[in-house]
Order: C-alpha cells, then structure tokens, then sequence
C-alpha cells in the first residue's frame, strides 16, 4: 500500500506552480515543531461517466476550518473555494484516475519559537495517485498497541494538527515489526479510541458499537458515513459510546474506516479472531456500497461527492 508519485502541480502560498517550487525552508515552523494541521480528502475516478467526484470535500474543509479555529489559525480562504480550488487542482493535472488530495495549513514562517501565533500561516493542496490496494477485502489482524492516544487536554484530537501523529506513527512501525498489519491505541484510561489513521467499530450481537468523539479520537467523516449507512441499510443500532478493550476480543465483527482505507474489515485482534475470523458480511457490503457511493455508480447520498470535471450523468 504506497500512493503513487505526486501530480506535477501543486498549490502553494496562493498560486498552482511545479511541486517542485513549492519547498518549504528546513526552517519552516511546522516542520520543527509540527505546527498545522492536514486533510486527506479522496477523489474517486468513474471511467463510465469519465468524471472524477470528490468525496465530501465540503466537509473535510469543514473539518479543517474548525481545526484551524482551535488552533487560532486563519485560513486564507472558506470550505466552498477550499472545494473549487482542489477541483481545480485535479483539473490542471488532468487526473483521469483515483487520486488523493493532501490540503495542508502549514506555520510556514521560519521563527524558531514555540509558539502558534505570528508564524506565517500558509495553505498547500498537492495530489497523489490512489492505488486500488487501499481498499482491503480480505481483512486486517490488529494489535492493541503499547502507545496511548494523547489526550485531547494535552493535544487537541479534534484538530488534526500534524505533530500529533508521532504516536500513531510509533504504534504502527510497532504493530508491523511484531507482525501486525495495524495497531489499535487506547485512551490514556484505557478504553478503546482509534486505530493509527483510522476509527474503529464492532458489532457485538445486533448492536454496532464505535468509541465516542470524547474519547480521544479523531472523529472521521468516513464513520459519520458508515454510521449512516449501518443505520439506513441494515436497521442497525449504532451506538458512540465508551468501549472496552475486551471488546475487541469478543466481538462479531469489526471494521476500520478512514478517507484512504475507506472500510477495511479487522479479522483478528491480537491472536484472537474476530467473529469466524473471516471479513464480515455486513463490512463488505458497507465496503462496496460506500465504494459505489464515491462514484456515483449508486444513486444513494450524491451529496457526499462534488464532481470534479463538471460532467456529473447520474
Ligand atoms: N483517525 C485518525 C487519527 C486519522 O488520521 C484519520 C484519517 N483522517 C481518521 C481517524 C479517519 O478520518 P476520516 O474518515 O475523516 O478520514
């Protein structure tokens, strides 16, 4: 699972130019001490409409305006033009395929101070081919790593700042040398909160269970839709709330969902397999609904995908 080489064009400071007079200086604020916060908003390719739909673009931009508001940052410009200048993005590098789009807001500055004002913010959008083996069928065995998530006191997990992600990048390299394909972190208190870049749900019996907003996670745009879909296709209770790591060692099914994951079922958690240790059947249809969504192969929610090219036929 690698993304592909980054498209030619990127937007940085304000203007589309080559990535590669987009640098940012070693200096850079962000780059020292991790300050700004990041999206990661899928763009979905249908050859048969030959349209490429942003998956909700809107509200990974919504997503960003309130990270930026904890973290006192002004972003240069509102969701609906965040939406059109990515469009525009893809446009210009004539993507014809699954992409994925990196927005950043960057303290791009070059003071050397801990601090988060007065340190230049700036706004990055750059694409990357998405290659097909994100989306996983056959199911992943996780681990419940050694590394807590940060409580949301220490770091705000609502805001997706970048140097948040030195935990999960510490469970993940964790989980992969101990023979793991992910890692799931707990809440400093010890409940369950998240995989390393994606939310957790499990079904237990007839009720799906995911661990609440205020319980350190990051709360995903892709488990707001799974929720959603459970709830619309399946009648399902789906419930936010605090979950028990013994949970996941007895659950009937479990599931990752994330923008570049999309739904991944979890077939195992640490040597113990989940349900019959197969992918669970409501996971895979969940999977392909939301997969045929992204694309407008299916009528349901074309709200939650903006075309890129204009030429939307459904
Ligand atoms: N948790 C973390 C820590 C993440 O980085 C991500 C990916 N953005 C998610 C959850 C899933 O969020 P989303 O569905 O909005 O991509």
């Amino acid at each position: 699972m690698r993304f592909g080489t980054p498209y030619d064009e990127v937007y940085a400071e304000n203007a589309f130019v080559p990535e590669k007079e987009s640098r940012l200086s070693v200096l850079a604020n962000a780059v020292s001490y991790g300050t700004g916060t990041f999206e990661g908003i899928r763009a979905c390719w249908n050859p048969d409409h030959q349209e490429l739909y942003l998956l909700q673009a809107r509200a990974h931009y919504e997503r960003m305006a309130r990270s930026a508001r904890i973290l006192g940052l002004e972003p240069p410009h509102g969701p609906d033009q965040l939406v059109h200048l990515t469009a525009e993005l893809l446009r210009r590098n004539g993507v014809r395929a699954d992409a994925y789009v990196r927005p950043l807001l960057l303290q791009a500055g070059e003071q050397l101070a801990v601090r988060m004002h007065d340190c230049g913010t700036r706004l990055y959008l750059a694409a990357t081919p998405m290659p097909d083996d994100y989306i996983d069928r056959r199911g992943v065995r996780c681990t419940v790593s050694a590394w807590r998530r940060t409580a949301d006191a220490a770091v705000p997990n609502r805001a997706k700042v970048i140097g948040s992600y030195a935990g999960p990048a510490l469970a993940k390299t964790e989980a992969l040398r101990n023979g793991f394909d992910e890692a799931i972190m707990l809440t400093g208190d010890g409940y369950v909160a998240e995989a390393t870049t994606s939310n957790v749900l499990i079904r237990t019996g007839e009720r799906w269970a995911t661990p609440a907003a205020t319980d350190d996670i990051l709360a995903g745009i892709t488990r707001s839709q799974v929720m959603r879909l459970l709830r619309e296709h399946t009648g399902a209770v789906v419930e936010e709330r605090r979950v028990h790591r013994s949970e996941l060692y007895s659950c009937d099914e479990a599931l990752l969902c994330g923008t570049a994951v999309l739904v991944t079922p979890v077939v195992e958690v640490d040597g113990r397999p989940v349900g019959d240790g197969h992918p669970g059947e409501t996971t895979l249809a969940v999977q392909r609904l939301l997969q045929a969504i992204s694309r407008r192969e299916e009528a349901d929610h074309p709200e939650w995908t903006t075309p890129v090219y204009g030429a939307a036929r459904c």
